[in-house]
């Protein structure tokens, strides 16, 4: 079974997508960090993100490994993954990296879960599960920042109204784009974390999924 979770920075997809991976044992990947592993190859080898052909020449060369790089959180980083994000060679050869890695899923594992913008809508259409998740921006705001605060290997170079206006300009980018904009598939279900702590939100989803995959038979009797 394949779950497909979306939405916009510092709504709570990568906290629900990791306890919804533990409790149904599924292999997770979050898609996020693909696009954040090319910008920083492409901050690193100084080449402009508007390149397109340099960017997917890069790309060509990344593996899901890239991903667990331990240097890949921050807003700067998020800022040059959005503006590749919207190069059409990138995205088919990220797209084919993240089909692959559903075609990867073995026992013990039930299925994959992967976190990202467009995975119910272009990388797994016919997921088992589609989740939207989204929150008021204020509330992604000040999420993002505790979590820069809260990291010890992050020097402190921003305050509140920078992180907000970098969020902003992302997400605006990411619906706006053509290719895989942010956007919820028809038949995923939203779920807003603004006013849920959150254990509250990995509970909503986990009774969710639960539902949702015995509907179409997709899940074990013990997970039910
Ligand atoms: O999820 P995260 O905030 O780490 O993603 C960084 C950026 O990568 C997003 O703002 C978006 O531009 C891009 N992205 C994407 N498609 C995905 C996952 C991420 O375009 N499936």
């Amino acid at each position: 079974m394949i779950i497909a979770v979306d939405g916009p920075a510092g709504a709570g997809k990568g906290t629900i997508s990791e306890y919804l991976a533990m409790k149904f044992d599924l292999l997770y990947l979050d898609t996020g960090l693909l696009y954040r592993a090319l910008a920083k190859a492409v901050i690193t080898q100084k080449v402009d993100p508007a390149n397109s052909q340099a960017v997917a020449h890069i790309a060509q060369a990344l593996t899901t490994d890239d991903a667990q790089d331990p240097d890949l959180r921050g807003e700067d980083i998020a800022a040059v993954a959005s503006q590749v994000a919207v190069i059409a060679e990138v995205r088919s050869v990220l797209n084919e990296m993240q089909r692959k890695f559903c075609r990867s899923v073995k026992p013990p594992y039930q299925g994959a879960i992967l976190d990202g913008r467009d995975i119910g809508t272009v990388i797994c259409p016919e997921a088992t599960c589609k989740l939207f998740i989204t929150a008021r921006p204020e509330i992604r705001n000040q999420r993002r920042l505790l979590e820069t605060q809260a990291d010890p290997t992050k020097t402190i170079t921003e305050d509140g109204s920078q992180v907000a206006r970098k969020i902003a300009e992302r997400d605006d980018r990411d619906r706006a784009r053509k290719i895989a904009p942010l956007t919820p598939a028809p038949d995923a279900i939203i779920i807003d974390t603004s006013d849920l702590t959150i254990e509250q939100a990995c509970t909503t989803a986990a009774l969710y999924v639960a539902e949702c995959c015995r509907d179409q038979g997709a899940l074990n009797a013990n997970y039910v």
